[in-house]
């Protein structure tokens, strides 16, 4: 293997992965102020002009589809819902060759209103984030009383044929875990496919806690006092989330074991930030600065030597395990979850 990063080709790194799925944040900010994510009053949000306008974005999407051998790309944040030009942004990224998988990962306050237009757009699928069935436990989670609009915009995704549609859910002990049985239930009524995801160090708090957070087998655990539950045989491929069929099947239900069950290895994204900036990982702890480069004038060739130079220097790992290891300076909203 050469030591160099490549003047060619891919988004490739030593370690042999190849980096095909994007995601983009597309904005910094939120409407909910989930209690393991953000602070009540919110964050230092990014400044307008530190933020990527809607053209340098499709500009940077284009080069990673045409030229870095990305072939699916999901928009997240923060809340993607609220960014101003979305729709324009998702039709813009449709309309490239070859066309990219694209899909959008939102806490659905609007997607009944939005989806229609997203759809048309040639937005493909939606993860929704719901993490209880309980409107007062929703209220004192994320600090607002919307659980009706989540669901609202859920029926709404799945009117516009956004299909299939991804809820994910974070359990936290003492706070939600006692509703991982109801949530797959509800899921699985409403034909949604669920995926639990262990918490991560990602939080602008620092309050994450190894010992406390809820493990994938006391998910599982959980699971399997109402459910029967068989390893799916499809293939998992490069995918964050272990699948299990749930009473023989065809309904499953995911568990994306991010800290006890790390799937580094398999790792293919890389992210840009709302203010333009690459990551190799959700735990890197360096970025590469896409904005200022393209501000200055660089055209496709010396971005895309950038963005394959930051990819070439990903980790194996993210080294949660690491007795070294250092939480990102930006949490899970500011990098795009
Ligand atoms: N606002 C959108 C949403 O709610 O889906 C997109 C951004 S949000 C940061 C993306 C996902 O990250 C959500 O499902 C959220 O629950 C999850 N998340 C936030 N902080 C997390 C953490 N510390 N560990 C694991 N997941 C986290």
């Amino acid at each position: 293997m050469t030591v160099a990063p490549p003047t060619g080709g891919v988004l490739a790194d030593r370690y042999g992965r190849v980096a095909r799925d994007l995601r983009v944040s597309l904005t910094d900010k939120c409407n909910l102020r989930c209690t393991y994510c953000m602070p009540a009053e919110g964050l230092p949000w990014l400044a307008g002009p530190q933020l990527l306008s809607d053209d340098e974005i499709v500009r940077l999407v284009r080069l990673a589809v045409r030229h870095l051998g990305v072939a699916e790309v999901r928009f997240t944040g923060g809340e993607p819902l609220i960014r101003p030009g979305l729709v324009d942004i998702v039709a813009a990224v449709a309309a490239l060759e070859p066309r990219p998988r694209i899909s959008l990962t939102t806490n659905g306050l609007g997607l009944d209103r939005l989806a229609p237009a997203l759809r048309a757009a040639g937005l493909d699928r939606v993860n929704v984030s719901l993490d209880t069935l309980d409107a007062g436990r929703f209220a004192r989670l994320t600090r607002r009383d919307r659980l009706a609009d989540v669901l609202a915009g859920l029926t709404g995704a799945v009117a516009a044929g956004l299909s299939p549609i991804k809820i994910n859910t974070v359990l936290m002990r003492g706070v939600n875990d006692d509703e991982a049985p109801a949530l797959l239930r509800f899921a699985l009524a409403q034909g949604y496919e669920l995926r639990f995801i262990e918490q991560m160090p990602l939080d602008a708090q620092h309050g994450w806690d190894r010992a406390t957070m809820v493990t994938a087998d006391e998910i599982l655990a959980a699971l399997r006092t109402g459910f029967d539950l068989a390893p799916d045989p499809a293939d998992r491929g490069a995918a964050p989330a272990e699948t299990w069929l749930v009473d023989g099947g065809p309904g499953r239900v995911g568990v994306i074991g991010s800290v006890t069950r790390p799937f580094c290895g398999d790792c293919d994204r890389t992210r840009l930030t709302a203010d333009g900036q690459v990551r190799a990982c959700l735990f890197a702890t360096e970025e590469s600065d896409l904005r200022a480069a393209l501000r200055a004038g660089a055209d496709d060739d010396e971005l895309a030597r950038r963005w394959r130079t930051a990819m070439w220097g990903k980790r194996a790992g993210h080294g949660i395990d690491d007795p070294a290891f250092l939480q990102p300076a930006r949490p899970m909203s500011a990098i795009g979850g």
